[in-house]
């Protein structure tokens, strides 16, 4: 992957923030709702334990916060706007468009927390 090394990376795929080598989920496809929370312990790569502290992803909240925000106005620009619905018809698709876009929102949300806090050691990789 061209992007690899980069937090974008670690975002998008949800990989272990410091070595990019596996993903922190115990289940990559975030629609496996009974799942959705459940996160490795550390990384079998580098070690690196992705509970920093107890209850850390609890401040991904801040953070899902502007993801949820985003795709909001994703929902309304595109039926709005683009679609020419009615306001009623817009606020419907923001409505369908968070519980749609819930698990991939969250797992957004707890990447970028983590990505805050650890950032990217390429010598963690040859090991
Ligand atoms: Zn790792």
């Amino acid at each position: 992957m061209m992007l690899k090394g980069t937090k974008v990376y670690s975002i998008f795929t949800g990989a272990c923030p410091k070595c990019h080598q596996e993903s922190m989920y115990k289940n990559r496809n975030p629609y496996v709702l009974r799942d959705v929370f459940k996160i490795n312990e550390k990384c079998s790569h580098c070690n690196t334990r992705y509970l920093i502290e107890p209850s850390f992803f609890y401040g991904s909240m801040y953070v899902s916060y502007g993801v949820g925000i985003a795709f909001a106005v994703a929902a309304f620009i595109i039926s709005y706007l683009f679609l020419h619905s009615s306001l009623l018809t817009a606020f419907i698709a923001i409505v369908v468009t968070m519980i749609a876009f819930g698990p991939i929102i969250l797992r957004l949300s707890r990447n970028i927390w983590i990505n805050l806090f650890m950032s990217y050691d390429k010598n963690l990789v040859k090991k």
